[in-house]
């Protein structure tokens, strides 16, 4: 798939798809199959996936580059669209804290406060202790605010205040509640992360799965290439952009913050590494978490491969940073985006928002319908009036 162009501005294409992850590959993948558009798909890494990234390392264990990507969603229609592509591994993930020298599970649940305090609580006992607790906010605005109203103060210090001020360099209580609100509390005894009804991860991994949706005919993909080297080889293509929009528009209203990591990935002479995939650290050490990849892959294999996570303020745009200021000058970007003929703007990082994958798959489907209707208005201003019933069933039968 590391395929380049032997001349790129030979070929006449319809669409430049700027990114090969979700929300390009996605997009591409439609284009090019349900409307036979001609599609170059553009990034600037020397791989397809983007964060999703997974490869077989220099020992034989499949891991991904860019930290654990766990597929989960409540959508059928993205666990529908994504079968097309791979089968799956049920997988349900689990996380351990360690906190007090123990390792407890995360969301916090029942076993977390019994094996915690040494108590025996029931679901009951533990809603009266978290009552006795919890904060209570007239307006739930910051991390802060969501976590000390559901478990109160100690529970927040133990489990969210030092990992979020690691993760994130800021106090919960200047991040949107959005940012520790993903994780529940839980009230029994389920120990999953996450709560969907679709929790698998693609049986060959994520890179298959991309190889599969870029491999159409009337896709071309070119990577190690920064878009705007070639832009201006393809006047005539309509651009769909999965990049930072504030580097789009030459950081014109300045930059917008991201967070960032840098990822440490070690291979180890045993079998195990630690007793689940992801092990979180909220109050020691530089890192917030270990991941080991042979958990959720499934793979087996006398070696094992984990990767440490080390936030960092510079480097690859990892985590757009929810907060007002950020919202705020997002929104001039986004005005700017609207304004612009002939591009279309998808993903976390043009809408600098804090989306899993299956939410980027979701909103790459919609934009794509858009697209398509798009592309059917065009087509109607084309053609003679007499001709338009047949033009536009032709191209809604496509879509
Ligand atoms: P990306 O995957 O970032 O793709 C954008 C692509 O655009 C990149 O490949 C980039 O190289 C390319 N690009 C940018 N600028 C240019 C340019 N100038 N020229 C050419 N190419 C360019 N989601 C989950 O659902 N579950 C998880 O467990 C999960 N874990 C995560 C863990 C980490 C550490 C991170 C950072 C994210 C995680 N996510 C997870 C979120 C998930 O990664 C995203 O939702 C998804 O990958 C976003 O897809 P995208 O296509 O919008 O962006
Ligand atoms: N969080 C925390 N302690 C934990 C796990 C999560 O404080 O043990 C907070 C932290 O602010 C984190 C957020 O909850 O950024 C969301 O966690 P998630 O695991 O969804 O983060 P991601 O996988 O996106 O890095």
């Amino acid at each position: 798939m590391s395929r380049k162009l032997s001349s790129a501005s030979d070929e006449p294409f319809d669409y430049l798809v700027v990114g090969a992850g979700f929300s390009g590959a996605v997009v591409a993948e439609r284009l090019a199959s349900q409307l036979g558009k001609r599609v170059l798909v553009i990034d600037k890494r020397p791989h397809i996936g983007g964060n999703t990234y997974d490869f077989y390392n220099e020992d034989g264990v499949l891991v991904h580059r860019y930290g654990p990507h766990i597929f989960h969603t409540s959508s059928q229609k993205v666990v529908d669209y994504l079968s097309c592509f791979t089968e799956w591994r049920p997988y349900e993930h689990r996380v351990l804290a360690h906190v007090d020298g123990k390792l407890l599970p995360i969301p916090i649940n029942l076993d977390t406060i019994n094996r915690l305090y040494d108590l025996n609580l029931d679901s009951a006992g533990m809603e009266k202790f978290l009552a006795d607790r919890v904060e209570s906010r007239t307006q739930i605005r910051t991390s802060e605010d969501i976590v000390v109203s559901r478990v109160g103060r100690e529970l927040y210090e133990k489990f969210f205040r030092n990992y979020t001020r690691k993760q994130w360099g800021l106090d919960p209580s200047e991040l949107d509640s959005c940012v520790a609100g993903r994780i529940p509390v839980r009230f029994d005894r389920d120990d999953r992360y996450f709560s969907d009804s679709f929790q698998a991860m693609p049986l060959e991994g994520f890179t298959c799965l991309f190889e599969r949706m870029l491999g159409h005919p009337n896709i071309n993909v070119l990577l190690s290439t920064d878009y705007r080297e070639v832009m201006n080889s393809y006047p005539s293509a309509k651009v769909v952009y999965s990049g930072p929009i504030d580097e789009f528009f030459d950081y014109r209203f300045g930059p917008l913050p991201y967070r960032s990591l840098r990822f440490e990935h070690q291979t180890h002479d045993r079998e195990q590494f630690q007793p689940t995939t992801v092990v979180n650290y909220p109050n020691d050490h530089d890192y917030t978490r270990i991941t080991e990849f042979k958990h959720l892959t499934g793979q087996k294999h006398e070696k094992t491969s984990i990767v440490y996570e080390y936030p960092t303020d510079g480097g690859e745009p990892y985590y757009p940073i929810p907060r007002p200021e950020n919202a705020a000058l997002y929104e001039r970007y986004r005005d700017l985006a609207s304004a612009t003929e002939g591009v279309y703007f998808c993903g976390r990082l043009a809408n600098y928002r804090y989306f899993n994958m299956d939410q980027v798959v979701a909103q790459a489907l919609h934009m794509y319908r858009n697209i398509a209707d798009d592309e059917s208005t065009d087509l109607s201003l084309q053609i003679p009036a007499r001709m338009l019933g047949s033009a536009t069933s032709t191209t809604q039968a496509a879509t």
